[in-house]
C-alpha cells in the first residue's frame, strides 16, 4: 500500500450488511443498477440545483448524464456521472457508514437475522444502496470529485470489512463506480453485466423514467458494401452512443400511457422501496395553480415510520427539476407513508422551506392532495376491500393520529377507518369493522358508539368493564393502540352517536321496562349496601374518590371506572411518557352486588366492624379489580404479601 493510501475499517453495522450481501441468494442482484443509476441521478438532480443557486460555483451542467462502460477483457463495469460528487469526507461518512435513520432498527434486525432467507428479506425491506454492487462484485473502486473542488478521492473496497481512501490530484467531477464483477452465473441469478444487451434491458426495466440520459457506447453492425458479396464479406462495425433511456417524467403523462410496471419502478425509485405499491394516484390541476402529482400508497409500512424525525416522503419538483425531497409542507404528518413526486409549474425554482412553510399555492395543494388521498382510501374500502385491509393493517396506526392534527377531515377520516370489536368473540383473525358498520347493527334503543382501549385484544376481552356488554350482547369496539387512547379525548361523535367508553361515566344498559322493574330491588340494594360503601370509601380514600353499585358487572366483584371528565390511566401514562406530567385522578370503584365476595365482605363489615382483617380485604378487593383490567398496582410487594398471608390462613 502505497504512503498516501489509507485504510479504514467499515462501521460494525456497515460491516453486517455488507456480509449479508457478499452471502446473499436474493434473486434480484441485478438491481445493484438501479441503485447506482439512481445514486448518479440524484446526484445529477443536486448539481443541477446547486449551480442554479449557487452563481460561483463553476461548473459545466450543459451536459449532465450518465454513463455505462463495459471491459469485457477485464470483466468490468462502471456507472458514471458528472453530477455533485463527493469530498474526502463525504465518502467515508456516506459511504463507510450507514448513515440512514433507523439504524437502530435495521442493527436490531440484522442481528436476529442470520443470512439466508431473512437476510434476503431484509435486503428487501430495506433496500440497500450502494452496498448492493458487493452482491455482483468482488471489488469495487469509486472515484469521485466533488463540484467545485480540485482533489478527487480514491475508494477501494472488496467489501471484507475494510476499505481504502486515496487522494487524487486529477479527476472528472462527479463519481464514477467500477465494479470488478464475479464470473456470471445463471444459477446464482448473477447476469453478465457488461452484455450490451443485459445492460439496456436492465436500464428499460428499472430506470427508464430517470430524467436524465444513461448512456452507452454501443456497436452498430452493417452489412458490408453491396458487390463485395461472398460468404466471408465482413460486416462493418461502428461505435455509436445511445442514450438507453426514454427519460419521460412519468408524472406528466396519463395515467393510461403508463404500465404497472413502470409505476411499480419508479415508485421504487423516489421510495428507496422494493415493494409493489399499493395504489397509484395521478393528479393534474389546471388553472389558478398549475401542478401534476404522482402518489403511490405503499403495500408496506418502512421500518422507520414511527421514528421521530420521520418525514413526508413526497419530492417537489418545478417545472421538472427536482427542488427538495422529504417535503414536509406538501402533505400532513399523519400521511408520511404517502411517496411521491409533485412538480408545481409557478413556483420559483429557488424555493426554500421556509417560503414553502408560507406558501399559499403550497397550502391549496396540500389540502387537495389530503383530499384526494382520503377519498382514494375511501374507495379502496368499497372497491377493493382486501387492498383496503392490507392497507389499514400498515398504516391504520398512523393514519389515525389525523384524528388529533387534522380537524378539517375529522369525518373522511373516521369514515375510512376500522376497528376490531367483540363482534368476532375471540376469534383468531377478527374482521375490522367501519364505524359506518358498527351504527347499522346498533341494537334498538342504543344511542351511542361503545368503545375499550387496552393494550391487546386479548387483554380487551377478559376485563370487567366488558362484562355486561357481552351479556347483553352489545357490540364494544376494541381499541388497542397507543394513539386510541389519545383520539378518543377528542373526539366526541360519529354520524351524531356520542362515543363512550365502557370504562368510563355512568352506563345504561336496560331497556325502560328491565329499569322500572328492577327499581325497588335497585333501592333495596342501595340501602343494604350503603354502610359498606361510605366505610370503603374511607378505607380507600388514596385510590378511589367514590364507590358505586355497578351494572356493568356480571361476574367480576368489582371493577374501577374512570370519572366522565378524568383523564384515564392510560393517558397518563402516555403523557408521562412524553415527559408530560399530569395529576392522576382517583376513580370509582363499583361494586357487583350478587358476587358473594361483595355480599361476604359486608357481612363481614357488619359483624367486626374493626378488625383489621377487613381493611385488607378492601385492598386486596380494589388491587384485583386493577388487576383485572390491565393495570398497574402502586405498590405489587404490599398486595403479593397480603395475598401470601390470607392464602396461608387458608391451608
Ligand atoms: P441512499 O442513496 O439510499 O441514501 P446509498 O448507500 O445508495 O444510500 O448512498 C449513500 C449516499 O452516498 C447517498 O445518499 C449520496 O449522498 C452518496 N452518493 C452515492 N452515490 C453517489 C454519487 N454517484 N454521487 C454523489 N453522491 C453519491
Amino acid at each position: 500500500m502505497s504512503a498516501d493510501v489509507e485504510q479504514f475499517e467499515f462501521q460494525a453495522e456497515a460491516r453486517q450488511l455488507l456480509d449479508l450481501m457478499i452471502h446473499s441468494v436474493y434473486s434480484h442482484k441485478e438491481s445493484f443498477l438501479r441503485e447506482l443509476v439512481s445514486n448518479a441521478s440524484d446526484a445529477l438532480d443536486k448539481l443541477k440545483l446547486e449551480a442554479y443557486r449557487n452563481k460561483d460555483l463553476d461548473v459545466d451542467t450543459s451536459d449532465l448524464h450518465i454513463e455505462l462502460v463495459t471491459d469485457k477483457q477485464a470483466r468490468t463495469l462502471t456507472v458514471r456521472d458528472n453530477g455533485i460528487g463527493m469530498s474526502r469526507d463525504e465518502v467515508v461518512e456516506l459511504i463507510g457508514t450507514l448513515a440512514k435513520s433507523g439504524t437502530a432498527r435495521m442493527r436490531q434486525q440484522l442481528r436476529e437475522s442470520e443470512g439466508g432467507d431473512a437476510g434476503d428479506q431484509l435486503i428487501g425491506q430495506f433496500g440497500v444502496g450502494f452496498y448492493s454492487v458487493f452482491m455482483v462484485a468482488d471489488r469495487v473502486e469509486l472515484l469521485t470529485r466533488k463540484a467545485g473542488e480540485s482533489d478527487a478521492t480514491r475508494w477501494e473496497s472488496s467489501g471484507d470489512g475494510t476499505y481504502t481512501i486515496a487522494a487524487v490530484a486529477d479527476a472528472p467531477q462527479g463519481s464514477s463506480v467500477t465494479l470488478h464483477l464475479k464470473p456470471a452465473d445463471a444459477e446464482d441469478e448473477l447476469g453478465d453485466y457488461t452484455a450490451e444487451w443485459t445492460l439496456r434491458n436492465l436500464v428499460k426495466k428499472y430506470s427508464d423514467f430517470i430524467s436524465w440520459p444513461v448512456r452507452m457506447q454501443v456497436e452498430r453492425r452493417a452489412p458490408s458494401a453491396e458487390g463485395s458479396g461472398g460468404e466471408d464479406a465482413k460486416d462493418s462495425v461502428t461505435i455509436e452512443t445511445e442514450t438507453l433511456n426514454s427519460m419521460k417524467a412519468l408524472w406528466s403523462r396519463s395515467k393510461d400511457e403508463v404500465t404497472a410496471e413502470e409505476y411499480t419502478e419508479f415508485y421504487r425509485h423516489i421510495a428507496r422501496a422494493w415493494d409493489e405499491p399499493l395504489e397509484v394516484i395521478a393528479m393534474k390541476a389546471e388553472g389558478t395553480f398549475e401542478y401534476q402529482a404522482l402518489l403511490f400508497i405503499p403495500s408496506h409500512a418502512p421500518f422507520d415510520l414511527f421514528e421521530r424525525d420521520a418525514h413526508v416522503g413526497i419530492q417537489l419538483y418545478v417545472k421538472r427539476v427536482f427542488i427538495m425531497g422529504d417535503c414536509d409542507e406538501l402533505l400532513p404528518q399523519y400521511l408520511r407513508f404517502v411517496k411521491g413526486v409533485v412538480d408545481a409549474q409557478d413556483m420559483s425554482l429557488n424555493v426554500s422551506r421556509e417560503i414553502l412553510q408560507q406558501d399559499r399555492q403550497v397550502t391549496a395543494i396540500r389540502r387537495r392532495l389530503t383530499k384526494k388521498v382520503l377519498s382514494t382510501i375511501a374507495e379502496l374500502q368499497t372497491e377493493r376491500p382486501e387492498h383496503y385491509r392490507t392497507f389499514w393493517t400498515q398504516f391504520g396506526r398512523v393514519v389515525k393520529e389525523g384524528l388529533l392534527s387534522d380537524a378539517d377531515n375529522r369525518d373522511a377520516l373516521l369514515r375510512i377507518a376500522s376497528f376490531v370489536s367483540t363482534r368476532d368473540g375471540a376469534e383468531s383473525d377478527p374482521e375490522p369493522t367501519t364505524l359506518a358498520g358498527y351504527v347499522e347493527r346498533m341494537k334498538d334503543g342504543q344511542e351511542q358508539i361503545f368503545y375499550a382501549t387496552g393494550d391487546t385484544r386479548e387483554q380487551i376481552l377478559k376485563s370487567p368493564h366488558l362484562e355486561a356488554f357481552k351479556a347483553k350482547g352489545y357490540e364494544v369496539l376494541l381499541l388497542t393502540d397507543p394513539v386510541d387512547e389519545v383520539w378518543v379525548q377528542n373526539v366526541t361523535e360519529f354520524d351524531g352517536k356520542p362515543l363512550q367508553s365502557v370504562a368510563r361515566g355512568e352506563v345504561d344498559l336496560e331497556s325502560d321496562e328491565e329499569r322500572s322493574a328492577r327499581e325497588a330491588e335497585r333501592e333495596e340494594q342501595g340501602r343494604a349496601f350503603a354502610e359498606l360503601m361510605g366505610w370503603l370509601k374511607e378505607t380507600l380514600d388514596e385510590h378511589v374518590k367514590e364507590v358505586r353499585l355497578s351494572s356493568r358487572l356480571t361476574e367480576s366483584p368489582a371493577c374501577l371506572i374512570t370519572d366522565a371528565f378524568d383523564i384515564t390511566p392510560a393517558l397518563a401514562r402516555l403523557y408521562k411518557a412524553s415527559g408530560q406530567e399530569v395529576p392522576v385522578a382517583k376513580r370509582i370503584l363499583e361494586l357487583n352486588p350478587e358476587h358473594p365476595l361483595v355480599t361476604g365482605l359486608r357481612q363481614a363489615h357488619q359483624d367486626r366492624r374493626d378488625d383489621p382483617a377487613i381493611a385488607e380485604t378492601a385492598e386486596l378487593l380494589y388491587g384485583t379489580a386493577l388487576l383485572a383490567e390491565g393495570g398497574a398496582l402502586d405498590d405489587p410487594a404490599r398486595f403479593a404479601d397480603l395475598l401470601a398471608a390470607r392464602l396461608a390462613r387458608t391451608l
